[in-house]
């Protein structure tokens, strides 16, 4: 458990083949549940996870899983044993970095939405782009921010990273940011494109995490803040 409702699950494939993926990805697990009586045996369940880990060439990959209480899935994966081996198919997905590599980047992630954006991080350093990225990570309390102490310390080791957790429910002892992640966005976009008006940086923005704020992030930055289409990348998780 990497906080009271999140387990993170670790998978190598069985043939130790490299998982080849690019951070932001996606797999989609097939679960042993019993499914739609329509469909031929093993009938299975099926449900996407965001890969947390960077492409790195091994046969591992990490995903964090969020138990939505009453969700079949979820219940099924939090209570799977070590050892047990699942179907998955991918990596797929485009919530990667596209047009917006070798730029400045505000990552924008609630709950479980933050591991893609863990994978964008770690890739981007390895890579050796020092151009700056800022992760704006919104849960409800402290023991809610999985991954802090690791996303904490890339910020202290890299001097172009900076990790921004909100807090909606944080206690007095607090002394970070509080709110919603969408209280917040406007400051650190207009921080990223810089001080002058004529020739604005190109930021993009990654957005990820539960429907209801993937879209009022979105309307913000295309709407008032005036982002592009091509800015802004999202994946919603419902
Ligand atoms: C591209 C993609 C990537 C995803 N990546 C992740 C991931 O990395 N980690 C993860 O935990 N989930 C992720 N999800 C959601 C995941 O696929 C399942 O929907 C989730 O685990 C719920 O499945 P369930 O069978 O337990 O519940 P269901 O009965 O299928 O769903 C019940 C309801 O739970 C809500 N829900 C879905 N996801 C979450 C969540 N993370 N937190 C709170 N409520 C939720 C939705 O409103 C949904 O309607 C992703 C979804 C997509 C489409």
């Amino acid at each position: 458990m990497i906080a009271p409702q999140v387990r993170e699950l670790v998978f190598a494939r069985l043939d130790g083949a490299p998982v080849e993926l690019e951070a932001g990805q996606w797999v989609t697990l097939l679960l042993p549940l019993e499914g739609p009586a329509d469909l031929p045996p093993p009938a299975a369940m099926r449900r996407s996870y965001s890969i947390a880990s960077p492409p790195r060439g091994t046969p591992e990959i990490e995903i964090a899983v969020t138990l939505v209480e009453g969700g079949a899935g979820s219940t099924w994966l939090h209570r799977m044993e070590i050892g047990q081996t699942l179907l998955v198919q991918g990596p797929q997905g485009f919530f990667v970095r596209g047009k917006g590599v070798g730029k400045p980047a505000l990552l924008v992630g609630t709950g479980t939405g933050v591991t893609p954006l863990r994978s964008l991080l770690h890739d981007a350093i390895a890579r050796g782009d020092t151009n700056p990225l800022v992760l704006l990570f919104g849960v409800r309390t402290q023991a809610d921010l999985l991954y802090a102490a690791e996303l904490a310390g890339l910020a202290a080791a890299h001097p172009h990273v900076r990790f921004e957790p909100t807090l909606s429910r944080a206690d007095e002892a607090w002394t970070g940011r509080r709110g919603y992640v969408q209280h917040h966005v406007a400051e650190l976009w207009k921080e990223l494109r810089g001080a002058s008006e004529a020739e604005p940086a190109d930021v993009h923005v990654y957005i990820c995490g539960l429907n209801r704020m993937v879209g009022s992030v979105r309307e913000l930055l295309r709407g008032e803040l005036g982002a592009t289409r091509e800015q802004v990348h999202s994946e919603r998780y419902d």
